[in-house]
């Protein structure tokens, strides 16, 4: 059987952490403009805000539809990724070459709560090959979905038809939403996460990507 590798995508192949503030303000405001709105500075900020409370509340007192002001952010914040990616603003890790021969023994598949969008741009700009990239739906309900719930993951096992595997990821919550979606658990030390504690459920620790070709296939 082949075996099946999932990795996250913010710290494990894309470097840092996760998106920056910067390109949330930039996608809200780009979201004022196509909507033709005119926030106070403090319904702005809410806006501008990386939470669907915040901005529900702000898109109420604006009287504009949240879920449409959602989509359109989402949308944006997208596109302003898709950017820095390819200006090389955001850099690729160097190790994500491992992948390439992984690739020969392992399904791969690219599992985020970032945005949907984002994550199916990244697979395709990866050389190695992904069977599937999953993120977040651009609604609320897709939002409230991240990991650690297991829906992304599970959406996903469901898509390439297994229900084993490896979830590499860089955060205590890709572990706990690999055990709750049934799979073990990798966790990949970058900068950011260099010396902080290993979290439960925890099977591998790895340094860098290539150190994945010393887990063995066999579980
Ligand atoms: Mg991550």
């Amino acid at each position: 059987m082949t075996e099946t590798i999932l990795l996250d995508m913010d710290g494990v192949v894309l470097e840092g952490p996760g998106t920056p503030q910067s390109v949330y303000d930039r996608a809200a405001d780009a979201a004022v403009d196509e909507l033709g709105l005119e926030p106070t500075d403090r319904q702005r900020a809410g806006l501008r805000s990386h939470g669907y409370e915040s901005v529900e509340s702000a898109c109420a007192a604006l009287g504009t539809d949240p879920r449409e002001f959602w989509r359109q952010k989402e949308e944006a914040a997208s596109r302003l990724a898709a950017e820095r990616i390819r200006s090389g603003e955001r850099a690729f890790y160097g190790d994500v070459a491992a992948l390439e021969s992984l690739a020969e023994r392992a399904t791969l598949a690219l599992v985020s709560n970032n945005r949907h969008e984002t994550a199916t741009f990244v697979a395709d700009h990866l050389s190695a090959p992904f069977a599937a990239a999953r993120g977040r739906e651009p609604t609320p309900e897709g939002f409230r979905r991240r990991k650690p719930n297991p829906h992304l993951l599970e959406e996903t096992l469901a898509e390439l038809g297994v229900e084993t595997g490896l979830y590499v990821g860089d955060r205590e919550t890709d572990a706990v939403a690999a055990e709750r979606a049934g799979l073990e658990a990798a966790y990949l030390r970058r900068s950011h996460n260099a010396d902080g504690p290993l979290p439960e459920a925890v099977t591998y620790e790895l340094e860098g990507l290539d150190d994945l070709r010393e887990v063995p296939a066999e579980r």
